[in-house]
């Protein structure tokens, strides 16, 4: 079986995320997205909300489920039985951290666990959880970056801080 994981905050899940998604659904027999619950991050979205989202949005890819973790990622991996992670690459911003955490990743996991990279769909290159954030904050448009419910959501959530 090949399988994969997509692991991210989602905090929340873009078009740029979701473009990744389908892109790799295609390449494995199994995907999961899987939400990192990372306590150190103020994130606007609860992991279940964030794994409600992504839930909603990849209900019609059927190879696609969705899920959350802890700690450490190879941790993760190992026990699903998965030995490959999914990243999706915007710049050469990206390019820095994701090598250096596709390496330690392979060091921790001696050699077990291996990344795939995707390069961004270029109409998303620009797009981030925070940028969405930042400007839904602002009551900015963001119809461009997040799917419409999703959107409402992000609103939702301004308007009631
Ligand atoms: P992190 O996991 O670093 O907290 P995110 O949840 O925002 O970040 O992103 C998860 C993964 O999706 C990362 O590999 C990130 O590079 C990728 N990603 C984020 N936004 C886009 C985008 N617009 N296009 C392609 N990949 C993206």
């Amino acid at each position: 079986m090949n399988a994969a994981i997509y692991p991210g905050s989602f905090d929340p899940m873009t078009l740029g995320h979701l473009d990744i998604i389908r892109r790799a659904a295609k390449m494995f027999d199994e995907l999961t997205v899987s939400v990192l619950d990372n306590k150190a991050k103020n994130a606007l979205f609860s992991v279940e909300e964030r794994v409600s989202i992504l839930k909603e949005a990849t209900k019609n890819l059927p190879n696609v489920t969705v899920d959350s973790f802890n700690g450490l990622l190879i941790d993760y991996a190992r026990q699903k039985n998965v030995r490959i992670s999914v990243r999706g690459l915007r710049a050469i911003t990206d390019f820095e951290y994701e090598l250096q955490t596709a390496q330690t990743n392979r060091m921790l996991s001696c050699g077990e666990l291996d990344t795939v990279f995707l390069t961004t769909s270029l109409e998303y290159a620009y797009l981030s959880s925070s940028s969405v954030k930042e400007i839904a904050a602002f009551h900015g448009d963001i119809s461009q970056c997040v799917p419409d419910f999703v959107a409402k959501l992000v609103y939702e959530k301004y308007a009631n801080r």
